[in-house]
This record gives C-alpha cells, structure tokens and sequence, in this order.
C-alpha cells in the first residue's frame, strides 16, 4: 500500500477493527468491529469507501425501513452547560 496520512504525512499504517459511530441527524448507529487502516504515526483512521457503504446501507435498513439492530442500548445525553 502506498498511501500517505493526510494530517501528517506518515506512510505507515496498521490494520485495525474499531467501533465506529455513523451519525445522521439526531440517529445514530454504532457497528462494532469496522475494519480501517489507522496512521502509525497520528493515529487518524481511514475507512474504505465499500466499507462506509455498507454501514450506511444498514442505517438505512434499521432506522428508515424499521429493521431490528442486533442490540439497542440506552445512551446517556448530558448538556454541556448543566454539567
Ligand atoms: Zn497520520
């Protein structure tokens, strides 16, 4: 592979599984286990785009045509300033 981190220039990258968080308005949908390349150096992450595809495909089914996720889970909500 011969890609370079767009923050910081760094050419070396690992393959990782990550929890990754797809966010569209106030939904939100976590898949576990994503695989990315993350930069060795700075540590962004990069998704490839069949990947991304995928996890907004199950957005759609799960949030917009009512299909069961394979786990809900209660999410605290805080505001900033009453904290
Ligand atoms: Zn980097």
């Amino acid at each position: 592979m011969n890609k370079t981190c767009n923050f910081c220039g760094n050419k070396n990258f690992r393959e990782k599984h990550v929890q990754y968080i797809y966010r569209h308005d106030t939904q939100l949908l976590i898949v576990n286990n994503v695989p990315c390349e993350e930069c060795e150096y700075c540590g962004e992450q990069y998704f490839k785009a069949e990947v991304l595809k995928k996890i907004e495909k199950s957005f759609g089914e799960i949030i917009l045509s009512g299909k069961a996720a394979k786990k809900e889970i209660k999410v605290p909500v805080e505001e900033f300033t009453e904290i």
